[in-house]
């Protein structure tokens, strides 16, 4: 529905190429940059391991990399219920400070609207950012490199944002130890790609998970992706969760982490930088990329049937970024 919303209410009347892609390709006299932006309504606004400033950093920090960029400028505005204790601005304030020195990015201009009391739930945050990128790397994002024989690694466990949110939400049952995994990529994906290794696609899973993350490279790229289901990392409580609430950790959302496809040649090396990097330690090859076909997910499950992976339907778990 997210796809749909986006490509037959805004794409088009915007003369959109890519609706689709992490960030926006701009060529303008020699110098090519990429242009993103995100809008951030988690709820609750802090939450284990992280909160919403935080958040809208890392998020935007991520999209400019995944795209091959590095990441430079961001824009940060804020809709700000009546009501809304400066004393946590202030907090959230700190919070974006720190999170942009962990990216080398630099937070230039913004905005703030404050809005009458029941009109917004306490605070909304939209950034926006530019990221400078290397012409060799302007095709990363688009997929139009991926050829059977690529594999697919990812950078560790995936969920436990999904589940950190979920945790700290009043209304549910459970209590967990479990933290988000919000970080900053754009440190371990510079290392990747200054090994010179052939990265075919990058994207960070978020909302929707691996599972719309794989789908949307198939569409995109009309070749069927087969992945095996005991290769892909899920810390043992987000596992226990999922078991508990009948949710699949392939369509959780996650905040730190990404997908890389990389070239059958290279992704072992590729491998040991990603395991080299603290982000990364958790890293793992999941799969590969099939034949040109139908633009097919496929699993092979830990039981030793296969399934296909679909995108996830319906609103699973709302407001989780
Ligand atoms: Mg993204």
């Amino acid at each position: 529905m997210t796809g749909r919303l986006v490509s037959e209410v805004f794409a088009g009347r915007f003369g959109m190429d890519h609706p689709l892609t992490d960030s926006a390709i701009l060529r303008n006299n020699g110098m090519t940059l990429a242009f993103t932006t995100d809008s951030y309504v988690v709820d609750p606004i802090f939450f284990p391991g992280g909160d919403i400033g935080k958040l809208a950093v890392f998020g935007t920090v991520n999209d400019l990399a995944v795209s091959g960029a590095t990441p430079a400028y961001l824009t940060a505005s804020f809709i700000i219920e009546e009501g809304f204790l400066v004393s946590d601005l202030i907090t959230i304030a700190c919070s974006m400070a720190d999170a942009a020195e962990k990216s080398s990015v630099k937070i230039v201009t913004g905005d703030t609207k404050v809005v009458e009391k029941g009109k917004c739930h306490g605070l909304f945050i939209t950034t926006a950012g530019i990221g400078i990128l290397p012409e060799k790397h302007a095709r990363i994002g688009s997929g139009e490199d991926v050829r059977p024989g690529d594999r697919l690694l990812i950078n560790g466990s995936l969920g436990n944002h999904s589940v950190a949110v979920l945790g700290a939400r009043k209304d549910l049952v459970f209590k967990t130890n479990i933290l988000s995994d919000c970080a900053p990529l754009n440190h371990l994906i510079a290392a990747v790609l200054s090994s010179g290794s052939s990265i075919r696609f990058m994207r960070d899973i978020t909302r929707g998970g691996l599972a719309t993350v794989l789908n949307e490279l198939a569409a995109m790229t009309c070749k069927d992706i087969l992945i095996e289901e005991d290769s892909i990392p899920v810390d043992e409580p987000v596992r226990g969760i999922c078991e508990i609430l009948g949710f699949d950790p392939l369509c959780l959302a996650n905040e730190g982490k990404l997908l890389i496809v990389a070239g059958e040649k290279d992704y072992e090396e590729v491998l040991r930088i990603m395991r080299s990097d603290p982000l990364g330690s958790g890293s793992a090859v999941i799969g590969e990329i099939t034949s040109p076909g139908k633009g097919m997910v496929s699993m092979n499950t830990s039981t030793g049937g296969r399934r296909i992976v679909d995108y996830p339907q319906g609103i699973l778990l709302p407001r989780i970024c």
